[in-house]
């Protein structure tokens, strides 16, 4: 550790370094050796640099934990760009078809897979073989068997997994999962949760071969994962419809609307809905014998959290909440990363690790299968 060289040098070495202008090559990681976590800073290289990247990027250099030291792009131009951005060296810049030599590169410790749902398998299997650790985004894959097939390579390459559901590391969510734990709401009896958008024509999300399915995959899991994480169940029964109201070109591989219905092992009954085809205000809401909380949009701020039981029961006055958590973009993708690689550097199993993914993959086939769409 380059650290505990520097701190076992006297001041007067320091100072000589600091002549040769070695001490301000070595400082930025004795920064972050200083700052706790066992030491070093975990370093990312990212695949695929749309839109979330972006967010992941800014909320790694925002934290300081983390670093981009590494990018995985089809387009040289955009990532030398992004590189200068974030200080990446041109010889960390890798294309889709030669990323396999980041095994050779010291310098990237971790990945993390930004790319359409239907590559995220074959990248985090890749990423596992050339020895990197994984963060891969929702949903984990378009099918069952893909993600056992990622779990298991991780797992022969003795990397860590993770799915980048940035929600579990978010106070207001978690604060809404206590509640709910702390029995506050009394006993949970229906959840109601909706999530969507219109898209734009020409978007992959919204085909079979990228998406892997309609907007279920995409935007509908964020309901679907809620539910889960609400109730700490799995659920064991499903019905669900669907269907395709726009036949103007945009829903001609896959359905515009998914509605369905889970029932969990304690009884509670969760009814969502999903759409490519309006934009929903997006939400849960939770309801129980004392109360109901309410937790307005999946997005990556403003999560308000409304809530309003009677904690001594019928008759007597209600607790009302109303919050809002004042953090901004990009502070959820910060906190993702920082669990990330606090579970890289500490040796954790991640709380969002394959597993989860694995877990929701088979639920949205079930609510295919209910809904009589093939899947996978
Ligand atoms: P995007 O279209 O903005 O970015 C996708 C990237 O993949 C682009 O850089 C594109 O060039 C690259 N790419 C490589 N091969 C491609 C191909 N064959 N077709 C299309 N693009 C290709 O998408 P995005 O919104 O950043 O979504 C990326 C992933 O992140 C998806 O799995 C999506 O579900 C997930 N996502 C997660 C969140 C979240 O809040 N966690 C939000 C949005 C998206």
């Amino acid at each position: 550790m380059i650290g505990e060289v520097l701190m076992g040098l006297t001041r007067r070495e320091f100072s000589k370094l600091g002549a040769l202008g070695l001490a301000a090559q070595m400082l930025p990681e004795v920064k972050a050796e200083a700052q706790g976590g066992g030491g070093r800073k975990v370093r990312y290289c990212v695949i695929g640099l749309g839109r979330i990247a972006d967010h992941f990027m800014r909320g790694v250099q925002q934290g300081s934990t983390s670093q981009i030291t590494g990018l995985v792009s089809g387009h040289r131009d955009k990532a030398e760009r992004i590189a200068a951005q974030y200080g990446v060296p041109a010889s960390s810049i890798y294309s889709y078809e030669d990323m396999d030599r980041m095994r050779e590169n010291k310098a990237i410790d971790a990945v993390y897979v930004a790319l359409p749902n239907s590559m995220h398998a074959e990248y985090t299997i890749r990423s596992a073989k050339a020895g990197k650790h994984v963060i891969c985004e929702k949903p984990m894959c378009v099918s069952v068997s893909e993600a056992e097939a990622m779990i298991a390579a991780c797992k022969a390459a003795n990397v860590k997994l993770m799915i980048a559901y940035r929600l579990h590391y978010e106070p207001t969510t978690l604060k809404a999962i206590k509640m709910i734990r702390d029995g506050v709401l009394g006993k949970v009896q229906a959840i109601d949760s909706a999530n969507g958008f219109n898209i734009a024509p020409g978007e992959w999300r919204a085909t079979k071969k990228l998406g892997g399915g309609g907007p279920l995959m995409d935007v509908g899991i964020y309901s679907l994962n809620a539910a889960r994480y609400l109730t700490g169940e799995e659920p064991e029964k499903f019905t669900a419809v669907a269907s395709t109201i726009d036949h103007d070109g945009r829903f001609d591989t896959v359905e515009e609307n998914t509605a369905w219905t889970m029932r969990f092992p304690s009884g509670i009954l969760a009814s969502c809905v999903t759409t490519y085809g309006a934009s929903m205000q997006s939400y849960y809401k939770v309801f129980g014998s004392k109360g109901w909380l309410e937790v307005g949009s999946f997005g990556y701020q403003g999560i308000r959290l409304r809530a309003s039981y009677t904690a001594g029961g019928r008759g007597t006055p209600a607790t009302n909440v109303d919050e809002t958590n004042p953090e901004l973009d990009p502070k959820q993708f910060e906190r993702q990363a920082d669990h990330f690689t606090e579970c890289i550097l500490e040796n954790k199993t991640p709380k969002t690790p394959g597993e989860e993914g694995l877990r929701d993959m088979q639920h949205i086939q079930s609510i295919y299968k209910a809904a009589g769409i093939s899947f996978g």
